[in-house]
């Protein structure tokens, strides 16, 4: 466990400067010069026996891990002397991307330390949740793989192994809105049909029953493949007997009630697919009952929220970041009319469309108002602020606004963008004969 020779030495007394936050000179590029070196090793140990990858994990370098990696770290090195693995100090550090680059150069999760804990366990007891989240929600290749060879006195393999891959596709998402899911399955021909769902479904419901049995059991991956599960034989009971089949379903999940849009079907899937997980003594299942059965359907939070929270460990949930067909992370494309809905393109927004001009209009009232709100607010600031200095401005909203750049007056104009993009759409054409009166409106 010592530094071999002067080389080792080099390369850890770099390393020990990532301790040193008066150290700003710490570059990947040094670290590169210093590994293209014949005679360093990648994975010499320090008088503690942590490898360079562990420093560089523990203290949150992730360009340093991924070089490293390159050069061929080793990521499942157990020399340590209290047996942490890289693992586990990426875990440690919090760090969720370190923690997913661990995982995907091949970690192994179930490795214990001296105490018999693994590298989710000391996550999960010095509160990093998110990194416990990845670690139990990283599902490797190989897992799904098993499947695919016949097993015991099979003849078959329980998954034909051409649906392997579209699976794991599936399985390894953090998105899971149901409306997603479903398109994930309709964009496959080799998985959107009855035989091959249930061959799926069924394989999903083994992972599940693994997980919950297995020692160190994965409550969260068991509900995750369970849900999932939940929703693919959804698909199978509209493929029977659909006539437009998950186009159908799609359109079941997206319909709002009358009263306010809310697409009740939806959260009642959700709901149903959370009571119907098998194994009722659950901590997990225990936690995401109570917190959504005091809900009323239709208010905050949705079933749909709360699972997420409880799968992907996503905190702080904002609608608005999501994309509201598809559930989808970082969509940018505002409804030109109401400007309250965003969708990551013209296909989930003409998917959503025959639910959303129902309510357009009311949400574009509701928009406007907030908008004429905030202006009220802001030139009451202004005038209580600088006045002497503006005096001459005090009727000129729009400069104002737009060089006032809060979130509020950045949107309308990307959205203004955003909508001469997309003039194909039905919906969006739908939608644009209205749209050149209400920005204007809203702004006279
Ligand atoms: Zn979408
Ligand atoms: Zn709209």
């Amino acid at each position: 466990m010592v530094l071999a020779d002067l080389f080792d030495t080099a390369l850890f007394l770099f390393f020990l400067r990532l301790w040193d936050s008066s150290q700003q000179t710490c570059t990947v590029q040094e670290a590169g010069t210093l590994l293209a070196s014949k005679n360093v090793r990648v994975n010499c140990l320090d008088e503690n026996g942590m490898t360079p990858l562990m420093h560089a994990a523990y203290k949150g370098k992730l360009d340093m891990c991924r070089l490293l990696l390159r050069h061929g770290a080793d990521v499942n090195c157990h020399q340590h002397e209290h047996g942490y693995t890289a693992l586990m100090f990426a875990a440690l550090s919090g760090n969720k991307d370190i923690t997913w680059v661990m995982l995907e150069a091949g970690a192994e999760t179930d490795v214990v330390n001296s105490v018999g804990r693994t590298a989710a366990q000391m996550a999960a007891f010095v509160g990093q949740h998110d990194c416990v989240t990845i670690i139990n929600n990283f599902f490797p290749r190989e897992r799904l793989d098993y499947y695919t060879k016949p097993q015991g006195l099979d003849k078959e393999p329980k998954l034909p192994p051409k649906l392997a891959g579209p699976l794991h596709k599936i399985i390894t998402t953090t998105n899971l809105h149901p409306v997603k899911i479903v398109m994930l399955i309709n964009e496959n021909p080799l998985l959107a049909e009855e035989t091959a769902l249930n061959k799926c479904y069924k394989v999903m419901d083994l992972i599940c029953e693994k997980c919950m049995k297995q020692r160190d059991m994965n409550e969260v991956l068991a509900m995750k493949m369970h849900y999932i599960s939940c929703i693919f034989q959804k698909c199978i009971n509209f493929l029977k007997d659909g006539e437009n089949k998950l186009d159908t379903l799609i359109k079941s999940l997206l319909k709002g009630r009358a009263s306010d849009g809310f697409p009740v079907y939806q959260e009642k899937i959700i709901r149903e697919s959370i009571r119907k997980f098998p194994y009722c003594e659950a901590t997990l299942l225990q936690q995401l009952v109570r917190s959504i059965a005091p809900v009323e359907i239709g208010s905050d939070p949705t079933a749909f929220s709360v699972l997420t929270q409880a799968i992907t460990g996503q905190v702080g949930f904002v609608d608005v970041e999501f994309c509201t067909t598809c559930g989808e992370k970082g969509a940018s494309k505002r409804c030109s009319v109401c400007k309250m809905v965003i969708y990551c393109d013209q296909t989930c927004q003409k998917t959503h469309w025959f639910a959303h001009k129902k309510i357009c209009k009311n949400l574009k009232d509701i928009y406007e108002k907030q908008q004429l709100e905030a202006a009220k607010e802001k030139s009451e600031e202004e005038n209580n602020g600088k006045l002497d200095v503006n005096s001459n401005c005090v009727n000129e909203e729009q400069p104002e606004a737009e060089t006032g750049t809060s979130r509020e007056d950045c949107n309308p104009k990307e959205s203004v963008e955003g909508e001469e993009e997309r003039p194909q759409s039905e919906a969006g054409l739908e939608g644009l004969q209205d749209a050149p009166a209400g920005p204007q409106a809203s702004e006279e």
